[in-house]
């Protein structure tokens, strides 16, 4: 990471603090690692994110529904999906630091390592080999590859390390009053499988016809080895996910369309084009036949927002094995009986969450001449923003905060605001700038005489004198998800 974007980066994140976007959890106990909470801000952010979403995705598409199901699920669940047996990351631990590392990230900054030197080809090679390495699950093969190309633990310097082990990253707990094996249950480290097990459920009450697709927000939990780069990486968040149930041989076709739907999804609130890219997976996971990440910039180089998954008939054959039960799909086109094909669309609200934050920040230097002057703006789009608009007598006194509460009163019902009536009017300003609240709405003197306010605008910063009748038009046109959505 360059100076500038480290720099960036941290500032992102005390400006996601100080102003009540995103706390470390239990902070007064010293905090838990990779672990997060959202403040009064953040909440309002991430909802908005969520529904922006979920109209998207459920509303927007007449053969999509959407489920709220249990985090904790069948324990034979995460046997059928391959998660007991497969959902595993190597690690190893350097005997002098006592610190644990994940194998491949260690090797993979090794390769960013060459190649920012320049050494291209070596760089080159040891991906390779380790791409076959994972692909054999070849734990021995990783360990010399650690040791071949002398890569030392950053803490302790040395290279003194354990064997590679398998971890797998799933939590567990017991369930009911008396824990013995046999009730060990898992917090679910993906939202999909609450999905499969819900395929005929869905199909059948609501009466859906292939292609369909069943969507669903939630917490997912995966005790990642090593948790970094603030909320990119954390041990408790939240998924967003759409399982498209399509016919065997279309799913090409499908995979295509989502691709370009997400992305689409993703350009639409005005995030710069040239942020995003598509990476293909040359390493397929098992049960995939087709594998593509939305990856964004982020100030620590190109890293995965969204995952777009050909899963083929695994997930739903497994369950099928597993439970007894036929998993299947009567299509009366061919007059035939199938196990569907699933194109998922997977995204990280929590990255997503970090991403538009990085996206919005601005440092601007407002300075004229002598007067220095410079402010912190969150460039949301207005759909997006936690506050819409921050209503602000100009004075305490002459009746403005009674009107101020008036125009509050009638907006409130429709939107989130802000009332505001401490401080100076600019400093009012420079606080909601920070939040990236879309507008200011001034009560002044003249309010009170002729049913006027001002609206300052965050991003130009232009003031405009409208009738206070038209603001319920002009706030409700510009915060609008339908701006995103057609
Ligand atoms: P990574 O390779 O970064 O670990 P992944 O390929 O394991 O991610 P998926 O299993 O495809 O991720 O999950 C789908 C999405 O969930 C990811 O694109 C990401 O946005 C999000 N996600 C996965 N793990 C985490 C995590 N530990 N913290 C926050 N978001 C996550």
């Amino acid at each position: 990471m360059s100076k500038n974007n480290d720099e960036l980066f941290k500032n992102v994140i005390s400006h996601a603090k100080e102003y009540g976007f995103v706390f470390q959890s239990s902070e007064i106990y010293d905090g838990l690692s990779a672990v997060y909470d959202y403040g009064q801000n953040g909440a309002e952010l991430k909802n908005n994110i969520k529904t922006y979403w979920w109209k998207s995705m459920v509303q927007m598409h007449e053969n999509i529904v959407g489920i709220d199901a249990a985090i904790f699920m069948h324990p034979t669940t995460w046997k059928a999906s391959g998660h007991v047996d497969g959902f595993n990351d190597p690690m190893i631990d350097n005997k002098d630091s006592k610190k644990r590392y994940r194998a491949d990230q260690l090797i993979e900054d090794k390769i960013a390592r060459y190649e920012k030197d320049g050494k291209t080809q070596k760089a080159e090679e040891l991906q390779t080999a380790m791409d076959e390495a994972l692909k054999a699950d070849n734990l021995t093969a990783l360990r010399d590859l650690i040791v071949e190309h002398e890569i030392a633990c950053p803490i302790s310097g040395t290279r003194n390390w354990t064997d590679v082990r398998q971890f797998n990253l799933m939590f567990s707990t017991k369930i009911g009053a008396v824990a013995d094996e046999a009730d060990v249950i898992y917090l679910r480290p993906e939202t999909a499988q609450g999905i499969f097990v819900n395929y005929l459920n869905v199909q059948k009450t609501g009466r859906m016809k292939i292609p369909f697709g069943i969507a669903q927000i939630g917490k997912a939990f995966r005790n990642e080895v090593i948790a970094r780069q603030f909320i990119m990486r954390m041990r408790e968040f939240e998924q967003m996910e759409m399982q498209f149930f399509v016919r065997p041989g279309t799913e090409m076709e499908w995979y295509e369309y989502w691709k370009q739907t997400r992305l689409k999804w993703h350009k639409a609130v005005g995030t710069d084009p040239a942020k995003y890219r598509f990476h293909d997976h040359t390493k397929l996971a098992h049960y995939a036949n087709a594998a593509v990440d939305i990856e964004f910039q982020f100030p620590f180089g190109f890293k995965e927002v969204e995952g777009i998954h050909s899963r083929t008939d695994f997930d739903l054959s497994q369950h099928q094995q597993y439970s007894g039960k036929k998993l299947q799909y009567f299509d009366p086109e061919i007059n035939q009986n199938y196990v569907p094909y699933v194109i998922e669309t997977s995204i990280g609200l929590d990255r997503m969450f970090l991403l538009t934050l990085i996206n919005a920040y601005e440092e601007q230097d407002l300075s004229e001449g002598d007067k220095k002057d410079s402010r912190v703006v969150l460039k949301l789009h207005p759909c997006l923003a936690p506050v819409k608009a921050a209503i602000l007598p100009l004075t305490k006194k002459d009746g403005l905060p009674e009107k101020a509460r008036e125009i509050m009163d009638r907006l409130k019902l429709d939107h989130n605001l802000v009332y505001e009536e401490k401080d100076s009017i600019g400093k009012r300003y420079r606080r909601q700038d920070a939040i990236g609240t879309p507008f200011c709405i001034t009560v002044d003197h003249q309010s009170l005489e002729d049913n006027t306010v001002t609206i300052r605008h965050r991003d130009t910063m232009e003031q405009e004198r409208v009738a206070i009748d038209q603001l319920e038009r002009i706030i409700g046109d510009l915060v609008s998800l339908k701006n995103l959505l057609v």
